[in-house]
């Protein structure tokens, strides 16, 4: 049933709505408190590049925000609404929007970036009417998931466990049928004035064909997901090659476009159906990984940029400039690394198993900083999210709270032929290996001559020679890590 939305809210009294990460209008608890209590509301995103935010967007995110606040303001224009776009300082825009349409309240959803945190403390301080926040990007309050003795959970496991004990995520609210303006709307900024696309060249082809920016694009990538896809989720997940083995909500859920209460829903409504018990308990535990991340930045709003454990702050970090550039371009000369960072930078998304096998090639084998990997991924995904990216590259960094132990270094070659057996990816994303058999796929190096041959393939003509030893890399950096992190910690226990 649709909500009834105006008719509470008191006419004539105007709210402001601000939005950011929450680029939606269903299951939008700000915007149906706002709704609730007053009768003309104003819905604006700021687009604030300040210097105070070291993690500004990058250009994936950049091209992605453009679609999606098109897609929203459409979505507004159909129920009698507009969204006012303004660029600059959010405090003293906010402060004039206040005072220029007489709104009594500012409502927005609540964050767990650092800066955004700031930054709405300071529009409180500023606008002289009361701002409002509520959930909308988390499955749970993080103040509500306690330890036993009060303190935050710093484990996955225990902090799962510890939401799923909650009571049910709420019912995802409609969205309204009509949000009152009030008559004149304050100007608003040309969308592409902002300049938000890529100017020459245009790297974002391989974005338009993969994704749809929006409210409907996401309500078709979940129903299409769990229409053929929840119930061997489980299995699925782990296979790069199979382009529906995931949801691929992970941007839409980032910019807001779908809540994961929606998802939580929709899914378990789906798992019950078809009675996909293995398929729903991943899939919401990924939801939970997505909500304990937001959790880690929020009492950890270092996250980003220090190790949570400091003695790896010790490791003797290499400068590979000219390595930093091929692991980049997909052209390491390791075929399912080259594979993720080619995928990557086509599609701004890599699947989550090459993701850490990339991540780890990086960190492990080449000894290159998680925060220069961290940057890399923050500037090319569509979904890059300062909470899950951060508390990923800590994971496999083995620096975070609850991670990888440093000494557990992914073998990509084992896990190119564990989890692309038949080649499927590395082909699709490295077609200069097309005709190697599925033997060598994920080895050209040790192919003999005749094989390479046949395939009508030269090793550093046609593709890469390896950049390094595999064996010879992992070793450095357990060394690295013997040296410098557990003799530090030894030290400091001492
Ligand atoms: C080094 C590294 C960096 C990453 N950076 C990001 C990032 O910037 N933004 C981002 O959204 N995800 C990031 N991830 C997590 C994960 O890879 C993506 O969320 C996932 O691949 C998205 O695909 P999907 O939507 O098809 O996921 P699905 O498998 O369908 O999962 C559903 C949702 O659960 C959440 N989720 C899934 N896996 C994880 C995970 N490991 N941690 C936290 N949440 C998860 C996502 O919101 C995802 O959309 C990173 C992982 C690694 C190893």
């Amino acid at each position: 049933m649709a909500r009834k939305t105006s008719r509470s809210g008191l006419p004539g009294s105007v709210a402001i709505l601000w939005l950011r990460h929450d680029l939606r209008l269903s299951d939008h608890r700000a915007l149906a408190a706002a709704l609730d209590e007053f009768g003309l509301i104003v819905p604006v995103f700021v687009l604030d590049e300040s210097d105070e935010n070291r993690w500004a967007l990058g250009g994936a995110s950049r091209w992605w925000l453009h679609h999606s606040l098109a897609a929203l303001g459409a979505a507004l224009r159909k129920r009698q609404s507009e969204l006012v776009l303004r660029r600059g300082d959010s405090v003293s825009i906010l402060r004039d929007l206040v005072r220029e349409t007489g709104a009594a309240a500012l409502f927005c959803g609540e964050t767990h970036e650092p800066w955004l945190r700031s930054l709405t403390d300071a529009v409180e301080k500023a606008v002289g009417v009361p701002v409002h926040r509520r959930r909308v990007s988390t499955l749970f309050d993080a103040e509500a998931i306690r330890t036993k003795s009060g303190g935050q959970y710093s484990v996955y496991g225990p902090f799962a466990r510890a939401c799923r004990a909650q009571p049910e995520p709420e019912d995802p609210l409609p969205a309204p049928q009509s949000i009152p303006s009030p008559k004149r709307m304050p100007r608003s900024d040309a969308l592409d004035d902002w300049g938000l696309l890529p100017k020459k060249p245009d790297w974002s082809g391989g974005f338009d064909t993969m994704w749809t920016p929006g409210e409907a694009g996401a309500d078709k990538k979940l129903k299409s997901f769990l229409k053929d896809r929840l119930d061997g989720y489980g299995a699925s997940r782990n296979v790069p090659g199979d382009p529906q083995g995931t949801s691929m909500l992970s941007p839409h859920l980032h910019w807001g476009e779908i809540s994961p209460n929606q998802v939580w829903h929709a899914a378990k409504q789906a798992a019950d159906r078809k009675k996909a018990k293995s398929g729903w308990d991943s899939f919401s535990g990924e939801l939970l990984w997505h909500d304990f991340s937001a959790y880690l930045l929020r009492y950890n709003p270092e996250m980003p940029e220090k190790p949570l454990r400091a003695a790896y702050a010790k490791l003797p970090w290499r400068r590979d400039k000219a390595g930093m550039r091929a692991w980049q371009q997909g052209r390491t000369g390791i075929p399912i690394v080259d594979a993720g960072m080619r995928q990557l930078w086509r599609h701004g998304w890599m699947h989550n198993r090459v993701r850490m096998i990339t991540a780890s090639f990086l960190v492990k084998h080449m000894l290159v900083s998680w925060q220069d990997g961290e940057a890399w991924f923050f500037d090319t995904l569509v979904d890059a999210d300062l909470a899950t990216n951060a508390a990923s590259w800590q994971w496999i960094g083995g620096c975070g709270t609850d991670s990888q132990p440093f000494f557990r270094v992914f073998n990509p070659v084992t896990q190119g032929k564990t989890h692309d057996p038949d080649g499927r990816y590395v082909r699709h994303y490295v077609p200069e290996l097309k005709a190697l058999p599925d033997r060598w796929l994920h080895c050209p190096w040790q192919a003999p001559q005749s094989v390479l041959g046949k395939a009508g393939l030269v090793l550093g003509r046609d593709y890469p020679k390896p950049i390094l030893d595999l064996d010879r890399g992992r070793d450095r950096a357990l060394d690295a890590y013997r040296k410098h992190v557990r003799g530090a910690k030894k030290g400091a226990d001492a």
